[in-house]
């Protein structure tokens, strides 16, 4: 048998393989020979081990005894495709040449089979197309995050945008209703923020704009995710928040902001308002409901010279559905 009809230049890039045989010497053998195809290879010898081994993340392509006691290569395939976030091709080694073990591996999430014993130059091509196959799946899987990201993202602020603010609200009230704690949200808008833009100009508009934002992700917890929730205006979800809990961030928020403003942009000293409302003053109130709530309470801040927090108040804003 030939052992290097291909180049070892033309295996690609070295690769992490994952090689599962419940015996040692056929799995030693086959390590040998994928090793000298320049790839790393794991070589376990149950299904366990295997597990294990796949669970640290970088396996390229895993290279999958059919055959072997208690959980054999169909079930451990079926246990690693329900568990892994990322797309590693699996070729299955088989002596059961018969057409079942073939629907069965391909049912079960395997790619490819090879039938021993293992021809090398077999075994090298399959290899080398496979992993050709990881690493567009990888590429494409690495664009589908940051197209994820970017579809979440405020282009201007970088800090979440309206859709996710919307999903992240929706999440939060399902949450409330399991674990009975508050959740609140503040309403953030930028005072006088159009004569910013008519005396100073669009750029320096959006760079107070990106202060902002910037200011609202320094100054809240890891679970209290800032949103642009359209022009100058801002969101803060709080989860497990009373609205008098979420009432002392806006303050910090506010005081945060008079702090920062004056020498951040060329627009000089600004200020923002802020409506804050919880499911604790409103218990089981739906999304809308609770920003209904803080826009009024925010309209309230307004009315009131601007420049502070205003918590929702059944008795001063206007009825709430
Ligand atoms: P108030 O104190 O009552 O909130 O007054 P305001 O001037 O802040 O509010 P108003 O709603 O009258 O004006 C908001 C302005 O924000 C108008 C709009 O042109 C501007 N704006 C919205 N989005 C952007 C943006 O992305 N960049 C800039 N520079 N301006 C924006
Ligand atoms: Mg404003
Ligand atoms: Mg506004």
């Amino acid at each position: 048998m030939n052992r290097t009809v291909i180049p070892p230049s033309a295996n690609g890039p070295p690769a992490h393989v994952l090689l599962v045989d419940d015996e040692p010497v056929v799995a030693r053998e086959l390590r040998d020979l994928v090793q000298s195809y320049g790839h790393r290879v794991t070589a376990c010898n149950s299904w366990t081990e295997a597990l294990r081994a796949f669970g640290k993340g970088d396996v390229d392509l895993i290279l999958m005894d059919a055959v072997m006691p208690t959980v054999d290569g169909f079930k451990l395939t079926r246990i690693i495709r329900s568990r892994a976030k990322t797309y590693v091709p699996i070729v299955f080694l088989t002596g059961l040449a018969d057409d079942n073990a073939r629907a069965n591996g391909i049912e079960a999430g395997g790619d490819d089979f090879l039938t021993k014993p293992i021809d090398p130059l077999e075994l090298q091509v399959r290899i080398k197309a496979m992993l050709r196959i990881r690493s567009l799946t990888k590429a494409l899987e690495e664009k589908s995050r940051t197209l994820s990201r970017l579809v979440a993202m405020d282009a201007l602020t970088g800090i979440g945008n309206r859709r996710s603010f919307d999903e992240r609200m929706q999440t939060e009230l399902g949450e409330t209703t399991r674990t009975h704690e508050s959740v609140s949200v503040l309403l953030l808008d930028l005072d006088h923020f159009k004569s910013v833009n008519d005396s100073f100009g669009h750029t320096v508009g959006d760079d107070l704009l990106r202060v902002f934002g910037r200011l609202l992700a320094d100054n809240t917890r890891a679970c209290d995710l800032p949103y642009r929730y359209g022009g100058e205006e801002f969101a803060v979800v709080c989860p497990s928040s009373t609205t008098d809990d979420a009432c002392t961030l806006a303050e910090r928020i506010r005081a945060a902001f008079m702090r920062v403003s004056p020498s951040a942009t060329a627009a000089g000293a600004r200020t923002c308002s802020i409506g804050v409302a919880g499911t604790d003053i409103l218990p089981g109130a739906s999304k809308e409901v609770l920003l209904q709530a803080a826009d009024a309470a925010l309209y309230r801040a307004k009315d009131s010279g601007r420049n502070c927090v205003c918590k929702f108040d059944p008795l001063f804003d206007q009825k709430v559905a």
